[in-house]
C-alpha cells in the first residue's frame, strides 16, 4: 500500500549524505566544501538541506540572493553564507544578517564598501569574483590594480576568497577551454594575492569541476547539483542518490470512447477505446506544457504512462489503457531510479531546471533514514 495521499516531494535526507561524502571523497582532505543551497536548494527545501548539510560537515554555504541568505539564517544556519550574485539595494541587510557578498564589478565593490563604511564595519568578509571566459559576472584581469586601490583606502572590508566560475566543465569536447579557464584564474589569483600581501581562499569549480579537473579544486569548491544527486554524466550519475522524488496520486479514471477530445483545445483526440488518469499536479506545479502530448510520461504500477493532450495548469491526464490501475494509486513523476536528468532531457532542458521549477505549493516531506 502506498502512502502518498497527494502531490509530494520527498527529500531525502540519507541520499544528501550518501552524496556529499562522495564529493567530499573526490577533493583533498585539506579542500572545503561549498554548498549550494540557492533556488529553495535546487527545488526541495534550503532550510531543511543547510541544517542537514550544516550538520554532516559543509564548511560554507552559497545562495544566489541576499534574500535566499536571509532564509537561511532565520533557519539557524550559523556557517558562514556566500551570496553569488547581491544587487546593492540589499547590502544594508546584508551586513544585517552577516552575509558575505560576491562583488563582481567596480560598480558594485565601491558601493559595498561605501556602505560598510557608514556601517562601521572593520574587515567585513567579502569575495571577489572573477570572469576568466563565462562572461556572465566577474571583474577582468586587468581590473586588479584598480580593485587594489580601492581596498588600499579602507579597512572595513577584507577579501576571504577570490572565486570565478567555469564555462563547459560538464562538457568534454570543451577541454582546452576550461583549462585556460583555470590558467587565467591561477595567474590573476597569484597577481591580486601578491598585492594583498596574503592569499584568500580560492574557488573555481561546481560539480562537474570537482568530478572532471582535480588542477581547479584550488583549497575550496562549490558544488550544487552534485549534493541532489546529478553528476551531468551518466557516469557519475550511478555513484551519485537523487535527493528529491516527485510523487502523486491517480484522483479520477476515465474511460473514453473512440474520436472523443481530451483537455483544453482538445488537443488529444482518441483513436480507439481510451483510459485515462488524472493527476493532480499541472505546469503551476513545475510540469510545464512543453511536456505535453506525449512528450512526457509518468510511472504508475511501473509502467510508462504517456501524457495525453496540453499540460493544464493543476493537472495532466495520462494514458493507462494498458496499465492496471484504480483511483488512488501511487504515480512517480521522477524519483532516484527514473531521475529529473532523464525525464528533464525528454523535453530538451536539464535536471537543474526541471528541479528548480517545483514550485512551493508542493507538499515537501522529509525522508530522514539516519
Ligand atoms: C549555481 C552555481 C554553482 C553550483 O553549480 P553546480 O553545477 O550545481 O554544482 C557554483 N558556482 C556558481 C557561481 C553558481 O552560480
Amino acid at each position: 500500500m502506498s502512502n502518498i495521499k497527494e502531490t509530494v516531494l520527498e527529500i531525502n535526507l540519507a541520499h544528501l549524505t550518501h552524496n556529499f561524502k562522495y564529493l567530499k571523497s573526490k577533493v583533498k582532505p585539506h579542500v572545503k566544501i561549498l554548498t549550494v543551497v540557492k533556488a529553495s536548494g535546487y527545488g526541495s527545501d534550503a532550510s531543511v538541506i543547510a541544517k542537514h548539510l550544516e550538520k554532516i560537515g559543509a564548511d560554507y554555504f552559497a545562495v544566489a540572493y541576499s534574500s535566499e541568505g536571509i532564509q537561511l539564517r532565520e533557519a539557524g544556519i550559523k556557517a558562514p553564507i556566500l551570496v553569488l550574485h547581491p544587487q546593492p539595494i540589499n547590502f544594508q541587510i546584508l551586513i544585517e544578517y552577516r552575509l558575505e557578498p560576491s562583488l563582481y564589478s567596480s560598480r558594485v565593490l565601491k558601493e559595498f564598501i561605501k556602505i560598510a563604511v557608514s556601517r562601521d564595519q572593520k574587515d567585513y568578509p567579502i569575495h571577489i569574483k572573477f570572469n576568466t571566459g563565462l562572461n556572465r559576472i566577474g571583474f577582468w584581469e586587468n581590473d586588479v590594480d584598480h580593485i587594489i586601490e580601492q581596498l588600499d583606502r579602507t579597512s572595513s572590508v577584507k577579501v576571504v576568497s577570490l572565486l570565478s566560475h567555469l564555462a563547459a566543465s560538464e562538457d568534454h569536447n570543451e577541454r582546452e577551454f576550461t583549462l585556460m579557464q583555470i590558467n587565467s584564474f591561477k595567474k590573476t589569483a597569484k597577481e591580486i594575492s601578491d598585492k594583498l600581501g596574503y592569499t584568500p581562499i580560492l574557488h573555481q569549480s561546481n560539480t562537474s569541476g570537482i568530478l572532471n579537473y582535480p588542477e581547479a579544486h584550488f583549497n575550496m569548491v562549490r558544488t550544487g547539483i552534485g549534493l541532489y544527486g546529478y553528476g551531468n554524466d551518466a557516469k557519475y550519475d550511478t555513484e551519485l542518490k537523487p535527493v528529491a522524488a516527485l510523487k502523486s496520486v491517480i484522483s479520477q479514471i476515465h474511460m473514453l470512447e473512440p474520436g472523443e477530445s481530451l483537455g483544453y483545445n482538445r488537443a488529444f483526440i482518441t483513436s480507439g477505446f481510451t483510459k485515462t488518469a488524472t493527476i493532480p499536479i499541472g505546469h503551476a506545479d513545475g510540469i510545464g506544457r512543453q511536456y505535453g502530448n506525449k512528450k512526457g510520461f509518468v510511472t504508475i504500477n511501473n509502467k510508462r504512462a504517456y501524457i495525453l493532450g496540453n499540460v493544464c495548469m493543476d493537472m495532466i491526464m495520462v494514458d493507462v489503457t494498458e496499465i492496471d490501475c484504480k483511483e488512488g494509486d501511487e504515480v512517480v513523476i521522477f524519483d532516484s531510479t527514473l531521475s529529473a536528468a532523464k525525464i528533464a532531457e525528454r523535453s530538451g532542458t536539464i535536471s537543474y531546471e526541471l528541479l528548480t521549477a517545483i514550485s512551493p505549493r508542493v507538499k515537501r516531506t522529509i525522508i530522514d533514514d539516519n
